[in-house]
């Protein structure tokens, strides 16, 4: 981090420390309590923790090793445990994804890459259709497969402890690419295999 990025920073984290002790304000609570009073910093650290986003797709999916088969056959990688932040009340919500794809060629991605890709756009402000479709759209263009299938199934503390107050009400969304979206069998062995 540069000194201009650190004078920012600062100058944020101050404006941030403000807004949450006005929060907490606003629940009929006194942020100047003794319990209270550090927990404006806990909160940004916290928040900040949840959307560090690691990772760069590009680099991830860059290195792919020619173990392949190349017979057209579907990989799939999951369940992938991942937590991330619904960006509409800045709540969790926690999930598990599948990630599949069919490679073009024999060159295949590292097991690992997957996870990665998975934290990479989970770990920001997020939507949970968009974070399907992220991970998708990006193996789609960085190893050009055949085909790709991205399912998420996750629970989101906003429907669980506010709004509605479901607790455990799983949300699934699935993006398809490829052979995936248009030959029924690869998509049912997707929806087999991700389970
Ligand atoms: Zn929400």
């Amino acid at each position: 981090m540069n000194a201009t990025d650190a004078a920012e920073t600062a100058r944020l984290r101050k404006i941030a420390t403000e807004g949450v002790r006005a929060m907490i304000a606003l629940t009929g609570d006194d942020p100047d309590r003794a319990g209270l009073e550090d927990t404006p910093r806990r909160v940004i650290d916290a928040l900040i923790d949840m959307t560090d986003r690691p990772g760069d797709p590009a680099a991830l999916l860059a290195r792919v090793f020619g173990e392949g088969t190349g017979s057209g056959q579907m990989i799939t990688v999951g369940p992938i445990p991942f937590d991330s932040v619904c960006e509409h009340h800045l709540l969790p919500f926690t999930g598990r994804a599948w990630v599949a794809y069919i490679p073009a060629g024999q060159d295949v991605v590292g097991l690992s890459k997957l996870p990665r890709l998975v934290d990479h756009f989970a770990r920001r402000l997020q939507v949970q259709e968009r974070l399907t479709e992220q991970i998708a759209d990006a193996i789609a263009t960085h190893l050009s497969p055949v085909g790709v299938g991205v399912k998420v199934t996750s629970t989101h503390s906003c429907m669980a402890v506010r709004g509605v107050r479901k607790p455990g009400a799983q949300m699934t969304t699935t993006a398809l690419r490829g052979v995936l979206l248009t030959e029924p069998a690869a998509r049912a062995e997707f929806l087999d295999a991700a389970r």
